[in-house]
């Protein structure tokens, strides 16, 4: 299903053509939300081009604020904020490549372990509006804290809730991981 997009409903075929691979060379050939690769040779018909963030939370309809994604990871995207969607189609994977049939599923440490994280014990405490921690075992004796996102982002955050209660064995950024349930670049 096509976007409402004033801006793409005037171009011509060979205008939207081009756009299409601006987008898809400024993206570096992946879509915008799966982060896989797209072919445009094999999928130009089944590629979407859509706002990063919606008209409707006052995105402009103008070409940067168009990304290039599947037509199906369109279709199934979690967030109207693509950036959103993004953020939580890396916490989709991450799950997935984590489940070991137990059912369950991702926790903080396999977040830091996609984003390259070393093993460091970590205490961490998540509180109403942020999340506390520290690491042991190192000359780290400082303790940090980061605001949480809640709202936008409910799925995640619960998700870390339920899980983050003991402490955990984590990557020695926990900034990654916190960075992934509170940001989305
Ligand atoms: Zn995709």
């Amino acid at each position: 299903m096509a976007i409402h997009s004033l801006a793409l409903s005037r171009l011509k075929p060979e205008q939207r053509h081009e756009l299409e691979d601006r987008l898809w060379e400024r993206q570096k050939h992946v879509c915008f939300i799966c982060e896989r690769p797209i072919d445009l040779e094999l999928q130009r018909k089944v590629m979407e081009i859509d706002h990063i963030i919606p008209v409707a939370a006052d995105g402009k309809d103008e070409e940067n604020n168009f990304v290039l994604t599947h037509e199906a990871c369109n279709r199934r995207k979690s967030s109207s904020d693509l950036r959103v969607a993004r953020v939580l189609e890396r916490f989709n994977r991450i799950e997935q490549e984590a489940d070991d049939g137990t059912g369950q599923g991702a926790n903080l440490g396999h977040v830091l372990k996609a984003y390259g994280g070393a093993t460091k014990p970590l205490r961490m405490l998540i509180g109403k509006n942020s999340v506390r921690f520290s690491a042991s075992g190192t000359d780290e004796t400082e303790i940090s804290e980061v605001p949480l996102c809640r709202e936008r982002q409910q799925g995640v955050q619960q998700r870390v809730h339920r899980r983050a209660s003991t402490p955990l064995e984590l990557a020695a950024a926990p900034t990654a991981a916190v960075g992934a349930v509170n940001s989305w670049p």
